[in-house]
C-alpha cells in the first residue's frame, strides 16, 4: 500500500484501514505500507532514490498488488510506472478521476475514484444556514492542496454573487485559528485539507480540525466523511466506507485473477447527507432546514429509549395503583352514601313507628275509655232520676255510685297503662293470663261490637293460659285483631256476624285464634298483611298488624293469618310461662 503523506493522514488513513479490513476478511494477505514524503514538500529530488529503494525491496518477489492511496501516490506511480513493477497489478483509489492521467494508465492499472462533485457541498451550506454570507476555505500549501484550491475556485465561481469566499491557504494554521475565531456573523468554514500549512508545519491525524472546531465561531463543513464525527456539522459527503469497500472489492477481483485493465468502476457518488446532532445544536440549526432524507447522528438517547422497560413497568404499576385508589374511593363513597341512607331510614322508621303507635293507642284508648265513661254517664243519669223521684231509693243510689266508682277506676287504670306504655322501658314483663287478656278486650269492645251488630264469642281453656310479657301490649294485639274483625264484618250486608275467639295450649305454647265472618283476605294480600302501611281502609294507617307482629315476635311468639270460606282467622301463639308449663303438661 502506497500512501500519499504518511500512515496517519486523514482522510487517506481511514480509507486504507477499511480497504485492509475488507481484503483481510476474504484473504490472508501480507500488507506492506510505504509512504511518500515528497508529497508534503513538492521535492522531486527524492523520488528517484525512493523508486530505487522500493525496487530493491521487492527484487526477488514483486508485490502481487499495489494499492495507491490518494492523488500524490497516484501521480508518483504514474510518473514511474515502468520502473515500479510494471507487471504488478495496480489499483488507484482515494483519488478523484481527474487526478489520474488516463493516457498513462496501463493494462495492469485500474481506478476506483471518489466522487468529484463539489457544488452540492456548498449548496448544503447555504441550505442549512440560509443566512450564510461568507465561507472560509481551510486548505494547506502542499502541492496536492494547491491543486484542490484551483479546483474549488472553479467550483465556487457560480456562488460568487451569493456568498463571499475567504481563502486561508496563505496563512499558517495558527493564523487560521485566530481568524476563524473572529469571523463575521453568518459565516461558515469549509474544511478542504490541512496537511502542510503555509508555514510548512505538517498536520497529521485529526488534531488540527479539533483545534479549529474549539476556537471557530462558525460551523465547519467538509468534503470527506473521514472528518465527520466530532467537529463537522455535516451534509452530503464522500463516504470512506462506501469508497473503500468498492476499492477492496476491485482489489479482491484482481487477486482472484481478473485483469485490472478490464475492470471499469464508476466513481463512488457522494453519500446521502448526514449531520452531527451536537453541532446542529451548537450552531442553533433548525432540524427542519436539514435536507430531506438526512440522517442525524450522535443524538443522545431519550429517556424513553434508555429506560423504556423501567418506564413501562413504573407506568403500569402507577396505573394499577391509581385504578385501585379510584375503586377504593368509589367504594368509600358508596358506603358513606349507604350509611347516610340507612341512618335516614332508621330515623324515618322510628318516627313512623312512634306516630303509628300513637295512632293505634289513641284508637284503643278511645275504645277503652268510651266504655267506662259511657257507663258513668248512664249511672249518673240513673242516679239523678232516682234522686228526683218522690221516694228515692238510697240503697239503689249507693249501688249506682259504687258502679260509678268502679268505672272511674277502670278509666284511671286505662290512663295509667297508657302512661306506662308511653314512657321508655314500658315493657313490663310479668306473668299474664292470655284468657284474661281476651276477656278484658271483649269487655272493652263489647259496646262497640254491639253498636255494629257483631256478636263476640269466646271458647277459652278452662284453666289459665299464662305467658310472660307485657299485659298492655298483648292486650293491644288482641284488641287490634278483634277491632279488625269488627271492621271486616261491619260492612257485610247479611249473614252471621260473629267474632269467635278460641284458646288452647299445646307443645309448650299458648294459642289464641280470632275468627270472623267477614269477607276474608284475598290470598295475594296475605303476604303483605304484616308489612307496614298496608291498608285497604280509607282512613287506615296500615300499622296495626305490623305493630302486633313486632310485639308478638318480641315476646318470642308467632302471628299468622289464614282465610277460610267463612272469613279470616288470625293465630297468635306465645311460649307458656315456665313455672306453669311443666305442671300443665
Ligand atoms: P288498618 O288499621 O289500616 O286497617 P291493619 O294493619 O290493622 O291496618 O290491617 C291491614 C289490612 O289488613 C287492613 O286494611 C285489611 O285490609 C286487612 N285485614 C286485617 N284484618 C282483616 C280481617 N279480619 N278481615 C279482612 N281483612 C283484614
Amino acid at each position: 500500500m502506497l500512501h500519499s503523506f504518511g500512515l496517519r493522514f486523514k482522510p487517506w488513513t481511514d480509507r486504507a484501514q477499511v480497504i485492509r479490513e475488507e481484503i483481510s476478511r476474504r484473504k490472508s494477505v501480507d500488507f506492506q505500507d510505504h509512504s511518500l514524503l515528497n508529497a508534503r514538500l513538492n521535492d522531486d529530488k527524492s523520488e528517484g532514490p525512493f523508486v530505487d529503494y522500493l525496487r530493491a525491496l521487492y527484487t526477488s518477489q514483486p508485490p502481487d498488488l499495489i494499492v495507491a492511496i490518494g492523488a500524490p501516490a497516484a501521480n508518483f506511480v504514474q510518473r514511474h510506472r515502468s520502473d515500479l513493477f510494471p507487471n504488478a497489478p495496480m489499483v488507484f483509489t482515494a483519488v478523484q478521476q481527474l487526478r489520474v492521467d488516463p493516457d498513462k494508465l496501463t493494462d495492469n492499472d485500474t481506478v476506483v475514484a471518489a466522487a468529484d462533485d463539489y457544488a452540492p457541498l456548498f449548496e448544503n451550506i447555504l441550505r442549512v444556514q440560509p443566512s450564510t454570507k461568507l465561507i472560509a476555505i481551510v486548505s494547506g500549501a502542499s502541492p496536492n492542496e494547491k491543486f484542490w484550491q484551483g479546483v474549488l475556485r472553479r467550483v465556487l465561481e457560480p456562488f460568487a454573487g451569493r456568498v463571499e469566499i475567504k481563502w486561508y491557504n496563505e496563512l499558517s494554521f495558527e493564523g487560521i485559528l485566530k481568524d476563524a475565531s473572529n469571523l463575521p456573523p453568518h459565516s461558515a468554514i469549509f474544511w478542504q485539507l490541512m496537511n502542510v500549512d503555509a508555514a510548512g508545519v505538517v498536520h497529521e491525524g485529526g488534531t488540527a480540525l479539533l483545534r479549529l472546531s474549539a476556537t471557530a465561531n462558525a460551523p465547519i463543513f467538509a468534503y470527506d466523511d473521514a472528518f465527520f464525527g466530532e467537529a463537522i456539522l455535516g451534509g452530503p459527503m464522500a463516504s470512506v466506507v462506501e469508497g473503500s469497500k468498492a476499492a477492496a472489492a476491485v482489489a479482491l477481483r484482481i487477486l482472484d485473477g481478473e485483469k485490472p485493465g478490464d475492470i471499469k468502476t464508476p466513481p463512488t457518488p457522494l453519500a446521502s447527507p448526514k449531520f452531527d446532532w451536537r453541532q446542529v445544536q451548537r450552531w442553533g440549526i433548525s432540524e427542519s432546514d436539514l435536507p430531506p432524507g438526512s440522517t442525524v447522528l450522535f443524538k443522545p438517547p431519550t429517556m424513553w429509549e434508555t429506560y423504556r422497560w423501567q418506564i413501562l413497568t413504573a407506568c403500569t404499576v402507577i396505573s394499577l395503583q391509581a385504578l385501585l385508589i379510584v375503586l377504593l374511593l368509589l367504594e368509600r363513597q358508596r358506603r358513606y352514601l349507604a350509611e347516610v341512607q340507612s341512618r335516614q331510614r332508621m330515623v324515618e322508621l322510628a318516627h313512623m313507628n312512634r306516630q303509628a303507635t300513637a295512632g293505634q293507642l289513641s284508637a284503643s284508648i278511645a275504645h277503652e275509655l268510651n266504655q267506662p265513661l259511657g257507663a258513668i254517664l248512664n249511672n249518673a243519669e240513673a242516679a239523678t232520676l232516682i234522686i228526683d223521684s218522690p221516694s228515692p231509693n238510697l240503697q239503689e243510689v249507693k249501688s249506682i255510685i259504687e258502679d260509678i266508682k268502679r268505672d272511674d277506676q277502670r278509666a284511671s287504670e286505662v290512663i295509667k297503662r297508657l302512661r306506662r306504655l308511653l314512657t321508655r322501658g314500658a315493657f313490663d314483663s310479668q306473668e299474664v293470663d292470655l284468657n284474661e287478656v281476651v276477656g278484658e278486650v271483649f269487655r272493652i269492645l263489647s259496646a262497640q261490637a254491639a253498636a255494629r251488630d257483631v256478636r263476640l264469642d269466646k271458647k277459652l281453656t278452662p284453666h289459665r293460659l299464662p305467658v310472660t310479657g307485657d299485659r298492655i301490649q298483648l292486650q293491644q294485639v288482641i284488641l287490634n285483631l278483634v277491632v279488625n274483625g269488627i271492621d271486616a264484618i261491619a260492612d257485610m250486608p247479611n249473614g252471621v256476624r260473629e267474632i269467635a275467639c278460641t284458646s288452647w295450649a299445646s307443645d309448650g305454647l299458648a294459642h289464641v285464634s280470632i275468627r270472623d265472618t267477614g269477607p276474608g283476605i284475598p290470598p295475594d294480600r296475605l303476604e303483605q298483611l304484616f308489612e307496614p302501611f298496608f291498608t285497604t281502609k280509607p282512613e287506615g294507617m296500615g300499622m296495626g298488624l305490623c305493630i302486633a307482629h313486632t310485639i308478638i315476635e318480641s315476646h318470642g311468639g308467632k302471628i299468622s293469618a289464614e282465610t277460610r270460606s267463612s272469613g279470616a282467622v288470625f293465630y297468635v301463639s306465645l311460649p307458656l310461662a315456665k313455672t306453669t308449663r311443666s305442671s300443665m303438661q
